[in-house]
């Protein structure tokens, strides 16, 4: 919806003080109308200038902001939404997390139909739309609570419901009204790609985007998903995890971004147990219409030939590409190859005075770098120079599991220490992986009667050293231990400093109990 509409009305809401629910309601009467207002939250008391003014109001520009004004700074968010806290909880993370988790679900009962307690699932489709309405009417609560938060608690001035235009680098404009500031941190995030072919606007054709806007129908028994990186995938496990015959078209590799083979291989084989086709070597040619304008079926090109798939649903998920277009014509700024704008460590981008932050700079596209190049702008405006170079930084994904890594996988490992020793489980067995472990929370039914899928896992150790240098894991809540183990590895954690750890048994990473079977040796060895 555009709302740069000049003459747009504008609501004071300064001196409203709206609990959670009652913002709730404000932004679901305003978000569809067209001519709903511009919601002012301006301290007109506070003569200082502003020391910035964040252009979107996403995590970026909301946890900058936030973090400047606890330096004693003066802000002003603009976003061209009735809320702030952008993409992540509106059509981002929040429901490809509402996917995944009904993926878990729907494969824990899938799996287990006709068994137990679980009704049998056979020939069962549900459905995605349901789902997709659910989430709807259910993000309107983070919504509500960061409207409510920045204003009551965390004292942020912002302009809602209105798109800024850049003027130059201290002016933006916006709702018929000028504001100036000492700095500009741009931080208007970056929206998905679509592959370029015959048909791509059909009704029909979805990305994470106008999905959850626009789905005003049930899809039929088969989904083609294109792309093959964490997008593609998690939203294509869900449409599986329904019932649906879902195909992945992968240009190259599927999830080539998980760094440990066998990690990969466990992950890809598991999708391929649900029953996910994935096409790797192919590409999406064309999109095929019926009389109604809606999608019928797609051209695949694959190492096999052309083949033609009946379909009318097509989700492209394809990753992001930064909104710096403004930027550029207003202001000049450099920007890389992949429209991402660049910047130095310190957030500047090639313009004085202004700044770029989130997914705006290129990748890693992730809520942590978002919101901590927000922050390192912040401190940077503020007069304490800080640097920012995201690296080493732990990861994750979602299939029909939770898949968690950090460092490097066994083959990158292998290149670099002399002495690479590997912590496992299930350990290498000649049966494969029927084995009743990994065995922990959320796996255990899996543990007893379909032990190849209770999960894997894998430490990678530089033996000589003894410092973990890698660490994978394929199953569910290790995602949280991750963000920490991370720090640990990066200070230097050994295999001995592991295993002198307390557990929490059955605990989903086994990684601590094993080292400590491991550690007694002088010269490590695998397990
Ligand atoms: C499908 C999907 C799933 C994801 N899942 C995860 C996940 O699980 N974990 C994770 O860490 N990351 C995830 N991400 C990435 C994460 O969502 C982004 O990294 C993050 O939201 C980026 O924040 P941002 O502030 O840079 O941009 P955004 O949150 O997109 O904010 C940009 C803001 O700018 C506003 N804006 C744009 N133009 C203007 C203008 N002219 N005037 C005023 N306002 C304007 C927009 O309204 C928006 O609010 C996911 C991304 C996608 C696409």
């Amino acid at each position: 919806m555009d709302r740069t509409a000049p003459g747009v009305a504008v609501m004071d809401v300064r001196d409203e003080h709206w609990n959670i629910e009652e913002w709730g309601h404000k932004i679901e009467e305003i978000y569809d109308d067209p001519n709903g207002p511009a919601l002012f939250n301006i301290n007109e008391s506070d003569k200082r200038e502003y020391d910035a003014i964040y252009l979107g109001g996403g995590a970026s520009g909301r946890f900058g902001s936030a973090y400047l004004r606890a330096m004693g700074g003066r802000q002003l968010i603009i976003d061209a939404w009735p809320f702030l806290g952008g993409s992540c909880p509106h059509n981002a993370c929040v429901p490809h997390h509402v996917f995944s988790d009904c993926a878990a679900e729907l494969m824990r009962q899938r799996t287990f139909g006709g068994t137990l307690w679980f009704q049998s699932m056979d020939g069962v489709r549900t459905s995605i739309k349901d789902v997709v309405d659910l989430f709807k009417r259910g993000r309107t609560g983070p919504h509500a609570i960061m409207n409510y938060q920045s204003k009551e608690q965390l004292d942020l001035e912002y302009i809602l419901n209105a798109k800024g235009t850049i003027v130059d680098a201290h002016t933006v404009e916006v709702a018929g009204r000028r504001f100036k500031a000492k700095n500009l941190i741009l931080a208007v995030g970056a929206r998905p790609q679509v592959l370029d072919v015959p048909g791509k606007d059909l009704k029909g054709v979805y990305t994470n985007v106008n999905l959850v806007e626009t789905l005003d129908y049930e899809p039929s028994d088969t989904v083609v998903v294109i792309g093959g990186s964490k997008t593609a995938v998690e939203y294509g496990c869900f449409f599986n995890a329904t019932g649906r015959r879902t195909i992945m078209v992968v240009r190259s590799q599927c999830l080539k971004l998980i760094p440990d083979l066998e990690t990969r291989g466990y992950v890809l084989d598991r999708m391929k147990e649900q029953g996910m086709e994935i096409w790797e070597g192919s590409e999406l040619q064309s999109i095929e219409s019926d009389d109604d304008g809606k999608v019928k079926g797609v051209t695949i090109k694959t190492p096999d030939g052309i083949q033609r798939v009946a379909t009318d649903f097509v989700f492209m998920g394809l990753g992001e590409t930064p909104n710096s277009e403004m930027a550029v014509q207003a202001l000049g700024v450099q920007v890389g190859p992949k429209n991402e704008i660049i910047v130095n460590s310190r957030l500047q981008t090639s313009v004085q005075n202004v700044y770029a932050v989130g997914d705006l700079i290129g990748a890693p596209m992730e809520m942590f770098k978002a919101r901590k190049s927000g922050v390192y702008a912040a401190r940077n405006v503020m007069g304490r120079e800080a640097h920012y170079d995201p690296q080493d930084f732990p990861d994750f994904l979602h299939t029909h599991y939770e898949v968690s890594w950090l460092g490097l996988g066994e083959e990158e490992a292998m290149k670099k220490y002399e002495n690479v020793v590997i912590i496992k489980m299930p350990p290498n067995n000649p049966n494969g992986l029927n084995i009743g472990l990994p065995a922990g929370d959320r796996v255990m039914l899996y543990a007893m009667a379909k032990p190849h899928m209770s999960g894997f896992q894998k430490l990678v150790i530089d033996g000589d050293t003894r410092r973990i240098v890698g660490a994978h894991h394929v199953g569910y809540g290790a995602k949280d231990a991750f963000q920490y183990l991370n720090v640990l590895v990066k200070q230097g954690l050994t295999v001995d400093q592991l295993g002198e750890m307390d557990e929490l048994f059955l605990n989903p990473t086994h990684f601590i109990q094993l080292s400590r079977l491991r550690a007694g040796n002088e010269r490590l060895v695998g397990l």
